[in-house]
């Protein structure tokens, strides 16, 4: 195809194109923090609707506030803390449920908002921090598409920086504690948040991983403790050369979709078919087939890529079915999912 040809496709056959050539990789979702999808109905009604009951009871004082003051109380009260208060009474669900940011994180971040939670971290950010990560769609760390929430900082990240960027290094305390002589106790006072550990695969190869308790994030706790000189320079540097568990820093993180402000689009990321076709035959950097995009990066990505424009080609404008691989075909994950979504 020319250049020209693919950009008139692009401009006129933008979903077709990223229908035929683009899928999401659920392989990355299932191995990070994920709630079984049966766990969560029960709770989605509730936690986005207020009682049907009209409320007889007021909020007391608070009642007083404009309802713009009202809102930003509720923006910054931490997530554990607006749970609390939306349970106090009718009114106060009608109040917490209207807010806006609620609304949007409890409807399309709500495996961030339970990830928190779990892993007894929800006390540590605010409505307003999931809500912020929800409408940006761009990992913190390299600046792509960023399909994940990291627990530790309710920051967006991507599948390729959690595994390799030394930021996400989480490790258990006891590890530490080893490596770092310090006191159990006194690293639980110091080492600022501990994350605890929820049931899930978190290895490609699904043997279930060893899991520990509890997770400390690394960089903090190196940061905190060298900032009074309880660690020195060579501890970092033998706390750093240690080899890691990788599994571990899937514990740390969900799947978090990207809502975008402009037309209430839902964005999971998308992965390039052709890159997969390409690497089968070793045609193409086998880096590429990983790479995940928003929407709109894929259709740049589109007009760069040989492979992905010959499967549009075969398609006859999105008409027919092309024979894609295997691993395209099954989304990256080739076992059965139980009735729950989840491997069986
Ligand atoms: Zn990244
Ligand atoms: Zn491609």
């Amino acid at each position: 195809m020319s250049s020209v040809d693919v950009l008139a496709d692009i401009e006129k056959h933008a979903d077709a194109i990223l229908r035929v050539c683009s899928y999401h990789r659920r392989d990355f979702d299932l191995v990070v923090v994920r709630s079984r999808p049966h766990d969560m109905r029960p709770v989605q009604a509730s936690l986005q609707t207020a009682f049907e009951t009209l409320p007889t009871a007021e909020l007391g004082i608070l009642g007083r506030l404009p309802a713009e003051l009202m809102s930003m109380v509720l923006r910054e009260l931490h997530v554990r803390s607006f749970f609390r208060f939306r349970q106090v009474n009718r009114r106060a669900r009608v109040v917490s449920t209207g807010l806006w940011e609620y609304g949007l994180v409890s409807k399309h971040g709500l495996e961030g908002l339970r990830g928190l939670l779990r892993a007894e971290l929800a006390h540590l950010f605010t409505i307003d921090d999931l809500y912020r990560s929800l409408i940006t769609d761009k990992c913190l760390t390299c600046g792509g598409f960023g399909g994940l929430l990291f627990l530790f900082t309710a920051g967006r990240c991507c599948f390729d920086c959690l595994q390799s960027s030394a930021h996400y290094r989480v490790l258990p305390p006891s590890a530490f504690t080893k490596l770092t002589h310090i006191s159990p106790g006194r690293l639980k006072r110091l080492s600022g948040p501990t994350l605890r550990t929820v049931p899930g695969i978190y290895n490609m190869m699904e043997t279930p991983a060893r899991r520990p308790r509890y997770l400390i994030f690394e960089e903090k706790a190196t940061q905190t403790l060298q900032a009074i000189r309880a660690i020195g320079e060579d501890t970092i540097q033998h706390l750093r050369s240690r080899r890691e568990q990788l599994g571990q820093r899937f514990m740390a993180a969900t799947a978090y979709p990207c809502c975008s402000l402009n037309n209430a689009k839902l964005e999971r990321g998308v992965s390039c078919k052709g890159c997969q076709a390409g690497l089968e035959v070793l045609r193409c950097d086998s880096d590429d087939r990983d790479r995940v995009f928003s929407t709109r990066g894929f259709l740049s990505h589109f007009s760069q890529c040989v492979e992905a424009q010959q499967l549009w080609t075969e398609s006859e404008g999105g008409t027919r079915p092309v024979n894609e691989p295997e691993l395209t075909r099954h989304c990256g994950y080739f076992n059965e999912l139980g009735p729950d979504g989840l491997p069986a």
